[in-house]
């Protein structure tokens, strides 16, 4: 029985976030709890909250207005994550709220979780599952075939595609009680329906060695709970997840795994499914709400053994977890770009702590931060050095594109590329080609007076999208029509750089009759197209795909023999102490694309700096000789893992304030710190980020270097909150990117 609780209250700005204290009226005491969600009176109007802890009722306080009925929607796990998120991303309580609970579940006070999904006809199926105790012996061969592979309840489509039973058999079954139907909610995830019975999984010498030594490891009391999984691309890593899976499924404890892009998910998905049946949730951005707030619900009923996502499936609330994946753990897209930023990894490793589960990372090209740990004992380590069927490595040729420039050779496709290219057409092979920026020309210059069209609200260059003639910019999505004369003198325009668009055309003129595929963000934009593009290409109905990043990881094709990079430039030269470490590994990843069936697959990366020692030992999948090198670096110039660094940014309508509140917040962290002599930071000096202008707000920021422990984090909320009390007409925004990939 609460009689006063503390309340996180929706919509608080940071300085002023904290938990606010409340009296419980009477009719209320018995049903709220820690986790309830509740309204209050907030200033003059109503917020929703969360109880997140408890206190002396006491007259100065007001009083709840309402609370939630039945279970609390949050359990005490949550609580603790969000308070964890708020510590550690300096965010406010309803950031971290944010991240845990679906939009739907989070605004409705009285948690009706049927008024949220308002079950219509649309959001409901039948599905059949066998019933307990029937006697086997009953049924004929034909309908025992269909009763074993009824696994976990399937609705008609899922059942038939398996076991191609018909209607007539299945009525039977249910005529003599053997199976029975009942009515669930459906999730819409066409497509994702098991296609196959998998095999039993059978591992080879090497994979089954690994599988051994990360679950002896991994779930041991006296080495830690984390484990680093190297294996080279195309090791078969995947086969030694599943098994994992399978053994924790068969204990009955839950597994999270996630997975670095939803292509990635796609594809993974439904081998999941195909070998453990409906009993998969699935997580990602593409679902809508409603979709959202039925997996959730299912997954905290424990209806799922398994779920796959990418980074907010993290936050999954399977009741028992006992093991997470995180599969290529070096990725980006873990780290969240918007509050709560957390890191994926971070909170993984939180909730395996908690519910005394195993944390497997899984990659190719681990961060150095990781592969650093492993090293010093932190993580254990498990090599899967060998090839799967001991497929040769692709053979990688480094193509020199200097020289075609020199003759006079501009297209975005090099002389050896294109031999190879042709190569797979006559042979019935496939390619997949990289290309990282969408677009069709990604600069339009004015020839007279050399004016750039550039985005009013992002200090980046506009680009030209040939099919519908339009500049777009990639920062903040604006559209301009039928821009072909310069602005400001009327002059042509000429246009300059390349896309996927363009090099799509070009691809098409070179081979007329190959039949090309191209994955960006604009090819892809309507829900399910991504999904469908994939599959046809897995059935061999195109030829060459030419894709962004999206395509660069972890794709299965058997059939892709070549794989190409057309330019690695930019990337070498992106200003962050990453660049070499994010090139290495998008190289390495593209290469592995190849070559993953029957046949020895080839790479291509074309480049303008061949000797460049980064693509050289990508090209050979070195790993171990790029760590040893990065290591060293790192160590010099003083970057993670030897330090951690985190930014605080400044967002502001007009420069001048967003670079005065830098300089002033400068001060306020020399002062913090000087009063804590004992906690060691670097502060570098105010500057804007490379891309200074987005969305119309103009984005300074404060590096610092620390140790990113909790007393740093103490005196960094307090420079925040003295800041802020100390600047109350400041109305910059501020910050804390403990990412450090803000410089976007
Ligand atoms: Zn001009
Ligand atoms: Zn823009």
């Amino acid at each position: 029985m609460l009689t006063g609780v503390l309340v996180a209250v929706d919509s608080a700005a940071f300085q002023f976030d904290k938990l606010y204290s409340y009296n419980v009226p009477e009719q209320f005491t018995d049903t709220v709890k820690e986790g309830s969600r509740v309204l209050v009176p907030f200033g003059n109007s109503k917020r929703m909250g969360i109880v997140l802890g408890s206190c002396e009722p006491d007259d100065s306080y007001k009083s709840l207005i309402d609370v939630e009925r039945g279970e609390p929607v949050i359990n005490s796990e949550m609580i603790d994550l969000i308070k964890y998120l708020k510590e550690t991303t300096f965010c406010t309580y309803y950031d971290a709220v944010r991240a845990v609970l679906p939009k739907n579940i989070r605004l409705v006070p009285d948690g009706g979780f049927e008024k949220i999904v308002q079950e219509s006809e649309a959001h409901l199926e039948t599905v059949f599952e066998t019933v307990d105790g029937f006697d086997e012996a009953a049924l004929t061969k034909r309908q025992r075939e269909v009763y074993e592979a009824l696994i976990a309840p399937m609705t008609y489509s899922e059942l038939n595609s398996i076991t191609s039973v018909s209607r007539q058999t299945l009525s039977k079954m249910e005529e003599s009680g053997a199976v029975r139907r009942s009515v669930r909610l459906k999730v819409s995830d066409a497509g994702y329906e098991p296609t196959v019975k998998e095999e039993a999984l059978v591992l080879t010498d090497a994979q089954q060695e690994a599988y051994i030594k990360i679950k002896e490891l991994t779930f041991s009391d006296s080495t830690p709970n984390t484990t680093l999984f190297y294996g080279v691309t195309s090791s078969g890593k995947t086969a030694v997840y599943f098994k994992l899976i399978e053994d924790m499924v068969e204990t009955s404890r839950g597994v999270i795994m996630l997975v670095p892009e939803i292509a990635l998910a796609t594809q993974m998905i439904g081998r999941l499914k195909n070998r453990f049946g409906s009993r998969v949730g699935i997580i990602h951005s593409a679902l809508s709400d409603t979709e959202r707030t039925i997996q959730w619900k299912r997954i905290s009923e424990g209806e799922y053994d398994v779920v796959i996502g990418t980074r907010s499936a993290v936050f999954a609330p399977l009741p028992d977890i006992g093991l997470i994946i995180i599969d290529e753990e070096q990725e980006e897209t873990y780290n969240s770009d918007q509050a709560p930023r957390f890191r994926a990894v971070s909170v993984a490793m939180k909730r395996a702590y908690t519910h005394s589960a195993g944390l497997v990372l899984g990659s190719a090209t681990p961060s150095v931060e990781s592969y650093y740990k492993a090293v010093e004992g932190a993580y254990n380590l498990v090599r899967l050095e060998e090839r799967f069927n001991d497929m040769p490595l692709p053979e990688v040729t480094v193509s020199d594109m200097r020289e075609e420039l020199i003759e006079g050779n501009t297209a975005c496709i090099g002389k050896e590329l294109y031999e190879k290219i042709e190569e797979r057409l006559r042979s019935g092979r496939q390619c997949i080609l990289l290309m990282n920026r969408r677009g069709y020309r990604t600069v339009s210059i004015c020839r007279q007076c050399g004016k750039v069209i550039m985005c009013d609200s992002c200090s980046m260059p506009m680009v030209w999208h040939k099919d519908d003639g339009t500049h777009r910019c990639h920062y903040c999505s604006r559209v301009i029509k039928e821009v072909t004369k310069c602005p400001d003198c009327g002059g042509e325009l000429r246009h300059t750089g390349i896309g996927t668009q363009r090099v799509e055309e070009e691809l098409q003129l070179l081979f007329p009759e190959a039949r090309i595929l191209r994955i960006d963000v604009d090819s892809m934009s309507r829900k399910g197209s991504l999904q469908k593009a994939l599959k046809d290409f897995e059935d061999g109905k195109y030829d060459i795909m030419i894709g962004t990043q999206m395509i660069a990881k972890g794709l299965d094709f058997p059939n892709v023999t070549l794989a190409g990079v057309l330019s690695v430039d930019s990337m070498l030269l992106m200003p962050s102490y990453r660049a070499y470490e994010k090139t290495f590994d998008m190289l390495t990843q593209v290469v592995g694309r190849s070559g993953r069936g029957s046949s020895a697959g080839e790479a291509v990366i074309q480049t303008i700096d061949p000797q460049n020692s980064i693509i050289k030992l990508a090209a050979g999948q070195d790993y171990k000789s790029f760590y040893d090198s990065e290591i060293i670096l790192r160590k010099a110039h003083l970057y993670p893992p030897f330090c951690s660094v985190c930014s605080v940014v400044f967002v502001s309508q007009k420069e001048n304030e967003a670079r005065s509140s830098a300089h002033r917040f400068e001060h306020k962290l020399a002062e913090v710190f000087a009063r804590n002599p004992k906690v060691p930071v670097r502060i570098m000096n105010p500057a804007p980020l490379r891309v200074v202008l987005v969305k119309g707000s103009f984005r300074w920021r404060i590096m610092i270097k620390s140790r990113g422990d909790r007393a740093f984090r103490d005196c960094l909320s307090a420079c925040l909150t003295e800041y802020k009390q100390e600047n109350p007409s400041d109305r910059t925004r501020i910050y804390v990117d403990i990412n450090n990939e803000s410089d976007i």
